[in-house]
């Protein structure tokens, strides 16, 4: 409520009816000017010498200097975290280690205020999707992990589970504490050690976790941070982990496949995605657009099971199409750590150089755009939520990851079609099906190639 008027003597009544800027304070968050790499629980300079700046992307100001680590120092790290492993950390009672992740875990439920705005303004995602989901789940993922510490061998009976050594950890920017928690979390209570990297553009909620670490009292090297680039990510697979466990791009995922091919290291890969939303004519469709809307605007389409196609029944094409831009007026685009922001920047001017150049692909290649009317800041790295229909499945916008805030708009006719165009994708992440009737949607989910429908 931005203007009050005073009528008829009474209570002041609003004369416009627009959200007032309700940011966030940064205060509670202390930025160094420059980080170290924090191995065998001390910081460090790099021996590459090498730093560069970290960005907020809404603005484009320097945040903080970060080290650059090059191979010498990936090989430090790894060493620290190999001393650690062998020299008490996979030898600990599991109930021992259960409680240093209980520990992590009160200790991020304490500090999330802090982590949240941390995590949106070195990332750009809203402050209410950092505080409401990335904080609580990283936490619940700590929390989670440390139960399960000492109740390996209930999961996997007469296997006694045995810990794999060193673990590194390569991990993306579009969930950059959560993922550290995926990460670490289970590797710890398995009785690993880690060695993590961070991505480039989002390190400093992986840099502000180490103190976390030494509130905790982890033992020195049970959980060491390498920041830097591709190459820093590229030395720690080449360096002696006994596991890599990456998430991000499938190029890069499919690159480290090769590299470790015949080494007898193990690796774990979580790569992109292409996943359809499918919509029924017997959908709740209000409901429907509220899925539509939280699968592909939700962290602005960072995300690696973003619904990126839409397949609507062609009966219900036209009223759920207008209920979708409809809904789209009201997605308020901007500054991250504003609590009624719901589309936040763009995490890096790489990544919205890619979204913009499949975008004026679709447009090329004859796709219809919608983009409701929204001023973008003008510094900074901005996508307006943006719906393509008239999309043939063979566009590049149909067939790519584009991880950003773009829908395609497909129609089919018959659950058959549906399944056959839902299919036709090298990806098979995840998979949504809008309907009122309980047995197609276990006829889909049987036939639709993704790993969650
Ligand atoms: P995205 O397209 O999501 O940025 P990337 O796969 O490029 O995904 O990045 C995910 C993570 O992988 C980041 O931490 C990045 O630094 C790292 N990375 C990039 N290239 C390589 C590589 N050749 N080897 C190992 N890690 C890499």
């Amino acid at each position: 409520m931005a203007e009050l008027e005073r009528k008829h003597g009474g209570t002041p009544v609003p004369t416009e009816w627009t959200y007032a800027p309700a940011p966030e304070s940064r205060d509670i968050v202390s930025i160094r000017d420059r980080y170290g790499l924090y191995v065998g629980g001390e910081w460090i300079d790099p021996r590459s010498g090498k730093t560069f700046a970290t960005i907020d992307p809404s603005t484009e100001e320097p945040l903080a200097e970060i080290a650059q680590a090059g191979p010498e120092d990936v090989s430090l790290a790894v060493a620290a975290a190999r001393e650690a492993f062998e020299n008490g950390w996979s030898a600990l009672a599991p109930s021992e280690r259960a409680k240093y992740l209980f520990r992590i875990a009160r200790i991020l439920q304490e500090r999330s205020r802090e982590f949240a705005v941390l995590e949106s303004l070195n990332g750009g995602k809203p402050i209410r999707e950092s505080r409401d989901v990335d904080l609580p789940l990283s936490a619940a993922h700590f929390f989670y992990y440390a139960g399960w510490a000492d109740k390996l061998e209930y999961a996997f009976p007469n296997r006694q589970p045995q810990p794999v050594g060193v673990a590194g950890q390569i991990i993306p920017w579009n969930f950059p504490l959560l993922m550290l928690a995926w990460k670490i979390a289970p590797a710890l209570a398995a009785g690993d050690t880690v060695v993590l990297k961070p991505a480039e553009t989002t390190p400093l909620t992986a840099l502000l976790f180490c103190d976390v670490l030494r509130q905790a009292e982890l033992p020195p090297g049970v959980v060491n941070i390498v920041t830097g680039d591709g190459s820093t990510g590229a030395a720690l697979v080449d360096a002696g982990v006994d596991k890599i466990a990456f998430t991000g791009s499938t190029e890069v995922g499919k690159a480290i496949q090769r590299r470790l091919a015949g080494t007898g290291k193990k690796l774990t890969l979580e790569l992109g995605g292409k996943a359809a939303n499918i919509v029924f004519d017997d959908a709740a469709l209000d409901q429907a657009v509220e899925g539509i809307v939280n699968g592909i605007y939700f962290n602005q389409g960072h995300v690696c099971c973003a619904g990126s196609r839409l397949f609507v029944q062609e009966s219900i094409y036209e009223p759920l199409v207008a209920k979708l831009e409809r809904r789209l007026t009201t997605l308020r685009v901007g500054d991250p750590l504003d609590k009624n922001t719901d589309v936040g920047a763009i995490n890096s001017a790489a990544q919205l150089e890619k979204i913009q150049e499949l975008v004026a692909s679709g447009v090329e290649e004859g796709a219809e755009i919608y983009q409701p009317p929204c001023v973008l800041p003008e510094k900074g790295y901005w996508f307006a939520p943006t719906v393509f229909t008239n999309v043939a499945q063979s566009y590049r916008i149909a067939q790519e990851e584009i991880f950003g805030p773009v829908l395609s708009v497909l129609t089919f006719r018959t659950p058959e079609e549906a399944v056959e165009k839902a299919n036709n994708t090298p990806y098979g992440l995840s998979a949504g099906v809008w309907t009122e009737k309980g047995s197609r949607i276990l006829w889909m989910a049987q036939r639709l190639r993704a790993g969650v429908v």
